[in-house]
């Protein structure tokens, strides 16, 4: 079982667009993809692939929530004072707690002389399985209100596609934008990353960070240009640092201004407007992504990164911001 990820440092790059052609392409001449839309935040790949139903749905049980028993609390007010989140209130001269501000930290309990405060596990999501009319399975997630986003809700659909895989798969995940733990829990144990931008500064800047994150793993990375067309000079750029590292770009693509209408008809954009240049640029990405799939070890033994290149983020200290 193969696992490719598609990422981006930045949102709104294209990557449900490439996520949605390779699900599609790929499961057409291959007949075993899995996909998984690992973005809880903002789902849209079921959107994209047209699902209207879910086969199935099971509740995510992971974050905690603190609660007040009443007719122990003095009123002393010592868990208003730690709660950065401000999620302890006072009303009708009651201390209580809110659920969608309280984070689960402790620190109000840690504070509590009377111990009068304790923490319940709270449903954070769900996540959900539907057979799309194009053949294969999506797992997808929905967050409830106010719940944050979590590594471990990736790793739990993560999970799910692999139990449903019922022969070598291929599992096509569609992380969420950025660095952070839902992206690092989609790469983790992951065989490819396809990494997508757009040529300008801040898609440049968050494609190097995804990149160096890929680095730490040392996990082989291919990558697509969306939007090429609207500054060749930059692409220029992005081609010039995709040398120096080693990374082939697969594809492309143009502008292209159906691309936000295949949303709103709930079609993958092959499927909508399949005659267009835009269509034969994506179909052609899928290809070459199905022949590193049909050669995988000997590509795998070319393009794995040679030595580990360790991730540190820079931390900056709040003095640091104090000038802002
Ligand atoms: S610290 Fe405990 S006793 Fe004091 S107000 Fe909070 S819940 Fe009540
Ligand atoms: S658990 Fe943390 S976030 Fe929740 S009320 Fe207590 S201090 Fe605030």
């Amino acid at each position: 079982m193969l696992e490719f990820v598609v990422a981006s440092g930045k949102g709104g790059v294209g990557k449900s667009l490439v996520s949605s052609t390779l699900a599609v392409v790929l499961h057409r001449s291959l007949g075993n993809v899995i996909a998984v839309d690992a973005d809880a935040d903002a789902p849209n790949l079921h959107l994209l692939l047209g699902v209207e139903r879910w086969s199935e749905e099971k509740p995510l049980v992971i974050s905690k929530v603190a609660y007040i028993i009443e007719d122990r609390c003095t009123g002393c007010g010592e868990c208003a004072k730690v709660c950065t989140y401000e999620a302890v209130k006072t009303v009708n001269g009651r201390y209580v707690i809110d659920p969608f501000l309280c984070e689960g930290c402790g620190a109000c309990i840690f504070v509590c002389k009377s111990m009068a405060i304790k923490r319940r596990m709270e449903e954070t999501g769900r996540i959900r399985m539907a057979w799309t009319k194009y053949g294969f399975p999506l797992i997808s997630a929905k967050l409830n209100v106010g719940k944050p986003n979590s590594g471990k809700l990736v790793t739990e659909e993560k999970e799910w596609a692999k139990s449903i895989a019922s022969r070598p798969s291929l599992i096509i995940t569609d992380s969420a934008a950025g660095i952070g733990c839902q992206v690092i829990a989609s790469l983790a144990g992951a065989s490819l990353a396809i990494l997508v931008t757009e040529p300008t500064p801040a898609g440049f800047s968050d494609l190097k960070r995804v990149y160096a994150v890929t680095r730490h793993f040392m996990m082989p990375s291919v990558l697509v240009i969306n939007k090429f067309d609207l500054n060749p000079s930059y692409v220029r750029v992005i081609e010039e640092f995709a040398r120096r590292e080693g990374i082939e770009i697969v594809g492309q693509i143009p502008f292209d201004d159906k691309i936000p209408l295949s949303m709103a008809m709930m079609k993958p954009y092959i499927e909508a407007y399949p005659e267009t240049e835009t269509a034969k640029v994506l179909i052609n990405i899928a290809e070459k992504i199905r022949e590193i799939y049909l050669d995988w070890w000997n590509w795998l033994k070319e393009h794995r990164p040679r030595e580990p290149r360790p991730y540190r983020p820079k931390i900056l200290p709040p003095e640091s911001f104090k000038s802002v």
